[in-house]
């Protein structure tokens, strides 16, 4: 019907769209320029390694400078999901985190790993590995500092497709770990048929430590689980002590967490690895 009466329907149309509908057009236009303008930031959250009580790397974590103040992912990700703009945002976070990363090392950081979040529309993007490959190489990154997170839901429904693109990201060096771990379908026998470097336990699990038996239980056995099909495990939404010496007695290998450190500018970044001192465990 908007279609055979041309531009006055497609007007009409307009007019007739709820205030939500018409704030989702204009939130777009204004994430697309975003994008283009550089009012994207990426702060960098620590990670610890609980055997070395080092930090070992950081997480990418995109935010939004927008109308004087910061925008959170859970804002605009659903969005630039649904938009299709998600391809261009993760480029540009993918982008910007390997430059930085290159550019903490030229400055005499230790390196450490650098894990950045891909969605599932860039995951099914056919030319996504040659985009990672160039990424890499105009940022003359070591391919080995970057790691991808994907999620459970978008490995599951093709399985020897998504083995297939998952190879394709090994082979050029970097390595994968399968984010918010738990909370999707995955069937255990099939996590083995993936080369995934690592699991992250979503906070989720954490969050129940110590207060819930059952969370502790599931915790515990993907731990072990994790173990034995040679897959190393980071827990996420670590908040306090009790929570991070459970997992690191339960095997867990690494940690992430308000605990160890919030989503810092890079600046400040920098600041926490240099000055981070490991303290002896208890
Ligand atoms: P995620 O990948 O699971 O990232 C972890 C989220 O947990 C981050 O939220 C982080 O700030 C938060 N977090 C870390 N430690 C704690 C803690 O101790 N307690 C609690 N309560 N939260 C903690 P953030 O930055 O708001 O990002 C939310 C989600 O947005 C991410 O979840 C990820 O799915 C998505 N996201 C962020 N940046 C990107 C991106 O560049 N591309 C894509 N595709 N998604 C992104
Ligand atoms: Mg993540
Ligand atoms: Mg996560
Ligand atoms: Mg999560």
């Amino acid at each position: 019907r908007v279609k055979r009466e041309g531009r006055d329907g497609v007007r009409k149309f307009t007019k007739c769209m709820s205030v939500a509908a018409r704030e989702k057009v204009r939130m777009t236009k204004e994430l697309r320029t975003a994008i283009e303008n550089d009012e994207l930031v990426v702060h960098y959250q620590p990670q610890k390694d609980l055997r070395t009580g080092k930090v070992c790397g950081v997480e990418a974590l995109v935010r939004w400078q927008h109308e004087g103040r910061l925008v959170m992912p859970g804002e605009f990700i659903p969005l630039a999901e649904e938009t299709g703009l998600i391809c261009a945002l993760g480029e540009f976070v993918m982008t910007k985190a390997c430059a930085q990363v290159r550019a903490w090392q030229a400055a005499g950081v230790e390196p450490f790993k650098v894990g950045v979040n891909m969605s599932a529309r860039q995951f099914q993007d056919p030319g996504m590995t040659r985009k990672v490959a160039d990424i890499l190489s105009a940022a003359d990154l070591d391919p080995r500092w970057l790691e991808v997170e994907i999620t459970e839901s978008m490995i599951m429904c093709d399985v020897a497709d998504s083995v297939r693109k998952m190879s394709e990201l090994t082979a050029l060096g970097i390595s994968l770990a399968l984010d918010d771990f738990g909370t999707g379908y995955s069937s255990l026998s099939t996590l083995k048929s993936f080369p995934l470097s690592r699991l992250k336990i979503d906070s989720s699990f954490v969050k129940g430590i110590p207060a819930d038996e059952n969370d502790m239980a599931i915790a515990s056995a993907i731990l072990s689980m994790a173990k034995k099909l040679g897959i190393q495990t980071m827990a996420e939404g670590v908040e306090n002590a009790e929570q991070e010496h459970f997992l690191r007695d339960a095997g867990c290998c690494q940690m992430q967490g308000y605990y160890l450190a919030r989503p810092l500018p890079p600046s400040e970044l920098r600041e926490f690895v240099t000055n981070y001192q490991e303290l002896p465990y208890l």
